[in-house]
């Protein structure tokens, strides 16, 4: 399902529509261009999740942590060279936790993401602010219609 965005609340309000129907242990994997709004994303996801805590890229640290009842984990690949990488950062622990797992950059470490909940964010070359947003989770997300 494709949804349209036009400013940084909506795709905020889009990620919180979808937090509310993740269950703990779901993997979000984002595919798009920086500035394309993954991080905006996750701030709805966080909001939809009970988490108060201000969500900040997580580009230089590799994973952000957010607790709540379930948590939030957010990853940044783009500085992973290999899904090897993810391993040593113990990603099977992050795993385990129970949490809902958000990553930008997902392209980076695919293979470790084949069963991933995808994302795509395009920008809507006609309009600053307009995105497109693919979720690829079937009939499961398809009416989290603005
Ligand atoms: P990414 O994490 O993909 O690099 P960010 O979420 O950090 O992107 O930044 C997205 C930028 O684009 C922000 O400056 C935001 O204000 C702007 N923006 C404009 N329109 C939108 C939109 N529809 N959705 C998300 N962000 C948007
Ligand atoms: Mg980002």
């Amino acid at each position: 399902m494709t949804y349209l965005t036009n400013g940084p609340e909506e795709t905020e309000a889009l990620g919180e529509r979808l937090a509310r129907r993740l269950e703990a242990g779901a993997v979000v994997a984002y595919t798009g261009d920086l500035g394309a709004g993954k991080t905006a994303f996750t701030r709805g996801l966080a909001r939809g999740l009970g988490i108060e805590d201000a969500v900040t890229s997580p580009t230089y640290t590799i994973v952000n942590e957010y607790p709540g009842k379930i948590p939030l984990f957010h990853f940044d690949m783009y500085r992973l060279s290999s899904s090897e990488d993810l391993f040593d950062i113990g990603w099977e622990d992050y795993l385990a936790r129970g949490g809902v797992i958000a990553v930008e950059w997902s392209e980076r470490v695919e293979d470790v993401l084949e069963d991933a909940l995808k994302v795509v964010i395009h920008r809507d070359p006609e309009c600053d602010d307009g995105r497109c947003i693919t979720i690829e989770g079937g009939e499961a997300y398809a009416d989290l219609s603005l």
